[in-house]
């Protein structure tokens, strides 16, 4: 059965519920989400690319109005020039020299004409006096003009001066002026273009390229609209973006869009891997937790049995000679001085999490307190059948510690070489300068340390997952403790170890303390 099934099909064990809840609760539902999302992309993004080309046919379809009403306005801008009276005579030439003469040019138009819309009275009313005779001479005339081309003609409204309508201004404008005037005049001043990202291409019918208002990397346009209106009847307009396609713009937000989920995703991910981990953490400390009060409960109640059986033979008066009477005593004082060492370990431990922990700073002779230490445990290692041996270099300098702070550490380390040792009952300490530190050892040839444990040891609670340490209690406290004292002294606590072969805990010492600490 794999991990995660066994850990889902165990929901007693607060790590399968953990899974489960994580499963269940937050990694399904977010990748479905994500799945969803991912299958949404491919349709955002033909919606995407449907509305762009959209957009862009309306801009050419705005774009041919304009160049439409461009070519009126420029019609009854001609129409004014040469006046109402020679436009209704309708004689090609005379309107070309009357265009030439008002400074437009002779080829402009293919037709110009006016043509009344309502009956001949109204025109004149329109026109003023003469207009009659100007529509008998218009008759006259007709014959030597030719009649407008099969191709068809604009049509605009003409207002006279008085602001009535004048007729209906019918023009075509000649190809050569619409290809060379006034394609560039509209392109170059009233087509809108703020951002600059749109290229517009005019062509002939047949492809000829008449106009382009930028450069294109290749020949590629989105959209292409062929112009109705006779003037410009055939050609072709034509847009694109400027330095990208509608096609690669949409790829390129479908590929953010994919790229933004994963991010999500990861992120996710790793929130979750955080959370998992933080509560699997606090699931494990909380387990710690319980151990230790298991622990120290055992810790407080063998020594305090043997206190108690001893001191009551003792005080029966059933101990018969005085050798056993003082091995009581010393059993009683090993026992005592075990509990006075694990009290100040909780009492120590609880003041540090509560941050009320205090050193007291003094210069001391770390010799001596070795010296003092092993005064107060020679017995217990003696009577353990231990080797004891004792290396302390001459002439170390006195340095600033807390004193008790820092037998306190070694008494731990020295009370677990003791604890972690089985046949080969062996104990060395040494005191050494080493350049700006003194170094405090102790070696035991115990059980020794596994390379996966010898950091987490030094952890609040933690006790090795060895299967001698059933064998023997603790609190899981003492390390911690070692470590926080020689932190506060600005130097470190090391191990190392072997299994099965012993370990040897150093504390370093630094000769001048850097700061804080106090
Ligand atoms: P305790 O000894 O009360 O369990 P400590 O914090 O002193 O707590 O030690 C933490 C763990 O480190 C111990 O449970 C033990 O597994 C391991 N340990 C400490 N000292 C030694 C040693 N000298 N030899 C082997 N293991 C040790």
């Amino acid at each position: 059965m794999s991990d995660v099934q066994r850990r889902l099909s165990a929901p007693s064990d607060p790590r399968g519920r953990l899974v489960s809840i994580f499963v269940g609760a937050v990694l399904l539902p977010s990748v479905a989400l994500s799945v969803l999302s991912f299958h949404a992309v491919p349709k955002y993004a033909e919606n995407l690319k449907i509305s762009l080309l959209k957009q862009a046919d309306k801009v050419l379809y705005y774009l041919e109005r304009d160049l439409e009403r461009a070519a009126r306005t420029k019609a009854l801008e001609a129409a004014r020039a040469v006046g109402p009276e020679k436009l209704l005579e309708g004689r090609a030439r005379v309107i070309s020299a009357a265009l030439d003469e008002a400074g437009m040019g002779e080829k402009v138009f293919d037709t110009l004409r006016l043509e009344a819309s309502s009956p001949a009275t109204k025109l004149s009313a329109a026109l003023g006096r003469g207009a009659d005779d100007i529509l008998v001479l218009r008759e006259a005339l007709k014959a030597f003009d030719p009649a407008p081309g099969p191709e068809g003609e604009d049509s605009v409204p003409l207002t006279a001066a008085d602001g009535n309508m004048a007729g209906i201004l019918r023009f075509r404008f000649a190809c050569p002026y619409v290809h060379n005037a006034l394609l560039h005049e509209f392109f170059e001043s009233d087509f809108v273009n703020p951002e600059k990202d749109w290229v517009v291409r005019v062509t002939e019918p047949t492809g000829e390229v008449l106009y382009e208002n930028a450069p294109t990397p290749d020949d590629r346009f989105e959209v292409k609209r062929v112009m109705t209106a006779p003037s410009f009847h055939g050609l072709k307009l034509y847009l694109r973006y400027k330095d990208r396609s509608i096609e690669d713009e949409v790829h390129r937000l479908e590929l953010a869009k994919n790229t933004l989920i994963g991010f999500i995703d990861l992120m996710l991910l790793a929130g979750l891997y955080l959370v998992y981990v933080n509560v699997r953490r606090e699931v494990h400390l909380s387990r710690l937790k319980s151990d230790f009060v298991a622990n120290v409960s055992h810790e407080l109640k063998t020594p305090l049995a043997l206190i108690r059986l001893f001191a009551e033979t003792l005080e029966l008066g059933r101990v018969q000679t005085e050798e056993k009477a003082r091995q009581y005593y010393r059993v009683i004082n090993k026992e005592s001085q075990r509990l006075t060492q694990l009290i100040n370990n909780i009492l120590d431990f609880s003041r540090i999490e509560a941050d009320r922990k205090e050193y007291r700073f003094a210069p001391t002779d770390v010799a001596r307190i070795v010296e003092e230490v092993l005064e107060a445990y020679r017995f217990p290692i003696e009577q353990q059948n231990f080797t004891l041996e004792v290396e302390v270099a001459e002439d170390l300098p006195e340095i600033e510690v807390d004193a008790e702070a820092i037998s306190q550490a070694l008494i731990n380390l020295v009370n677990n070489a003791l604890k972690y040792s089985r046949e080969e009952r062996y104990i060395r300490l040494r005191v050494r300068r080493e350049g700006e530190r003194i170094l405090i050892s102790v070696t035991d040839r115990g059980i020794g340390v596994a390379k996966a444990d010898q950091k987490k040891i030094f952890e609040k609670f933690y006790r090795a997952e060895n299967s001698l340490l059933h064998e023997t209690k603790g609190s899981g406290l003492g390390l911690a403790l070692v470590q926080h004292i020689m932190e506060a002294h600005g130097g470190t606590v090391e191990v190392e170890s072997t299994p099965g072969k012993g370990s040897t805990f150093t504390l370093f010492l630094p000769l001048r303390k850097r700061s804080g600490g106090a």
